[in-house]
């Protein structure tokens, strides 16, 4: 049996000094993945373990249409579908009303739609919340952590305008890839 996703290639261990604080050596990683539609993925991650300082981003080694992962999540198992995110992609599940906007300060990342969900959680969790709006919050919480326990049905959708994003779904019937026009909405 073939892997959906061949590591390539992979440099581990780099060490240099910390741009931020001097103080520390950061570890870094480069891999270059390579996957059937995806092609030739780089990541890499940087992390000073002294001040925290972190960097991760993917880009693609070949020039890609805007395009649109729609992946339906209604087992456990689909929670485990990997998600690699580009900084200049859109997270939408319209079902739960979240979204993550591209733009500077969206930071990439590689994950599962598991940890997707985690990162909305902590979002709203560290809110600070007006009193009214603690209420709001409070049902947003319970219908992500719904989701973690996959007793209800949604729909993760990634537009990435430079095609670098990807979900290597568990169950590939449950993924539509498609191009889109990122001038229309
Ligand atoms: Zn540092």
């Amino acid at each position: 049996m073939q892997n959906d996703s061949d590591e390539v290639f992979s440099i581990e261990n780099i060490e240099f000094e910390c741009p931020i604080c001097n103080r520390s050596k950061i570890k870094a990683f480069i891999r270059e993945y390579s996957a059937p539609y995806f092609g030739k993925l780089l990541i890499y991650s940087l992390i000073c373990p002294s001040c925290g300082y972190k960097n991760v981003d993917v880009s693609s080694l070949e020039s890609k249409p805007p395009t649109r992962f729609i992946l339906k999540i209604s087992e456990p198992e689909d929670l485990y579908s990997r998600v690699i995110r580009s900084s200049s992609s859109v997270i939408k599940i319209p079902e739960l009303g979240l979204m993550i906007e591209s733009g500077a300060i969206a930071q990439s990342f590689i994950t599962n739609v598991e940890g997707i969900l985690q990162r909305f959680k902590d979002a709203i969790e560290g809110l600070q919340v007006w009193t009214e709006e603690k209420e709001k919050a409070k049902v947003a919480l319970e219908t992500i952590e719904k989701a973690i326990r996959c007793e209800t049905p949604f729909t993760l959708i990634i537009e990435d305008p430079q095609g670098v994003s990807a979900i290597i779904a568990e169950n590939k019937e449950k993924l539509i890839i498609e191009e889109y026009d990122p001038y229309k909405s």
